[in-house]
């Protein structure tokens, strides 16, 4: 059976093997080696990636004891050096002891179990048996959860017989397995794990829950450490650098940069408003004059439905009795009507629309409609200009 170097020592990154079996299945190489630092998946943590013999490894898992290496291709000695991709192995391993440790702090404050985790390059997650928790109380777990950090409490790996488990407490066990083995951060509690483990919670780095989120009505916060924690930060920076360039700003003034952009541009819209409004108004009444009857239809290319509902608002004001304006910029129309034509708009668009892709609908005085294209679009304005007697 393989030698688990993982289980003893998660530093081990680079060691050389023998080849024990190597399996042709499904396009894959199957390979076992007489001893491996190589992680398989499992326990939520994910399988480590690597080379045997210079050949990549793109998958671990275990089948029984055996720790099953899955390659593109055959190693082409049966001694070999092998290498795990060390990054990847530090920040699951981080992960994996900083969960161990937020979960044993939320039980212990706010008794606060966990059902399930899930440990990646990017993140990590738990989620635990409470409907929510508020940002005073994600607080103080995360103060504690790097208060113990600090402390530098020692993490120890040993093996002990199943029917001795009562004696440490252990909440969840794997089914089957006789030797457990036991993850113990000192002083604060035990756990059955097969996970790769830092030797004290000092090197965990320190410890950051991003967000929460709600799921199955239960809270599942988000978290990253040591290694990826300063990676996120690296990245979170440069966000920065680039932000504070386009807004020509710093740390200290970006947010008033931002409110008194936000005040410029409110100013801006409300300008560009009060001067469409006066460019409607002779806009409408050159339409009026073009027009022979008392109804207007036209296409614009280059106006929003907030543009047309000024427009159509002015148009009915001014005496028109409907008004179909349709935009190719957002291939939508708008249909309405004043008081003294009895159509409804609503019904026009809801029962006619379909048949050109379009969906839509409103009241009696005013409705409209969206299409997939201005092809779309143009067909049913004629349909509708028609329809009215344009
Ligand atoms: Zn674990």
């Amino acid at each position: 059976m393989t030698e688990k170097l993982f289980y003893t020592d998660p530093k081990v990154f680079e060691w050389d093997a023998g080849v024990t079996s190597a399996v042709f299945r499904d396009g894959l190489w199957h390979v076992t080696l007489d001893r491996t630092a190589f992680y398989p998946e499992g326990g939520g943590q994910p399988c480590d990636m690597g080379s045997i013999g210079g050949k990549e490894v793109i998958h671990v898992m275990k089948e029984g004891e055996e720790v099953i290496h899955i390659l593109k291709e055959k190693p082409e000695r049966e001694r070999v050096h092998c290498q795990i991709d060390g990054i990847r192995r530090i920040i699951h391993t981080q992960h994996h002891s900083g969960q161990h440790l937020l979960s044993a702090v939320c039980l212990k404050l706010y008794r606060a179990k966990t059902l399930s985790i899930h440990l990646s390059m990017h993140s990590a997650t738990v989620e635990l048996d409470v409907p929510s928790l508020s940002e005073e109380q994600l607080e103080t777990i995360e103060d504690e959860a790097n208060r113990l950090i600090h402390d530098g409490r020692k993490i120890n790996i040993f093996f002990i017989n199943r029917k001795d488990a009562g004696r440490y407490g252990l909440d969840k066990m794997p089914d089957g397995i006789e030797r457990l083995r036991i993850v113990e951060i000192e002083g604060v509690e035990y756990n059955a794990c097969a996970g790769t483990h830092v030797r004290s919670t000092s090197e965990i780095g320190p410890l950051k829950i991003l967000k929460t989120e709600r799921v199955r009505g239960h809270i599942r916060l988000h978290f990253i450490c040591g290694v990826r924690l300063f990676q996120d930060y690296k990245e979170k920076l440069a966000l920065l650098k680039d932000l504070f360039g386009k807004l020509a700003a710093d740390q200290e003034t970006v947010l008033q940069k931002i409110e008194k952009m936000k005040m410029e541009l409110k100013e801006t819209g409300q300008k560009y408003n009060a001067l469409f409004d006066e460019y409607a108004e002779l806009l409408t009444d050159r339409i009026i004059a073009g027009q022979k009857g008392h109804l207007a239809a036209i296409i614009f290319h280059d106006k929003t439905m907030k543009e047309l509902s000024v427009i159509t608002h002015k148009l009915l004001q001014k005496g028109m009795k409907a008004a179909v304006l349709g935009t190719s910029l957002e291939n939508k129309i708008i249909l309405s009507r004043n008081g003294e034509l009895d159509i409804d708009c609503g019904s026009i668009i809801k029962q006619y629309a379909p048949d050109f892709s379009g969906k839509g609908g409103g009241t009696p005085s005013k409705a409209q409609a969206q299409f997939p294209d201005s092809d779309k679009l143009n067909e049913f304005f004629r349909f509708v200009a028609g329809h009215l007697g344009f």
